[in-house]
């Protein structure tokens, strides 16, 4: 099984787009906790999901911001 290491406000490839107009497959890490709450780069979208399902439907970490300031709107 593959795992992808993830953190807070990386910028991520998902395996399926949101679909919603955008049908991006980018979305931003806005919460990591028991569960994780990911945001479409399309449509601004919130999406809730355990870790297991994350980990089962990300495709890869594109970009990596670290410990930057939180964008706007993140919560
Ligand atoms: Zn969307």
């Amino acid at each position: 099984m593959m795992f992808t290491a993830y953190s807070l406000y990386d910028i991520v490839e998902m395996k399926k787009p949101h679909p919603c107009k955008g049908r991006t497959k980018r979305f931003q890490i806005v919460m990591v906790g028991a569960d994780i709450k990911i945001r479409c780069l399309g449509c601004g979208n919130l999406i809730l999901m355990s870790r297991a399902d994350f980990n089962e439907r990300v495709r890869r970490v594109i970009e990596s911001p670290g410990k930057l300031m939180p964008p706007p709107g993140a919560n």
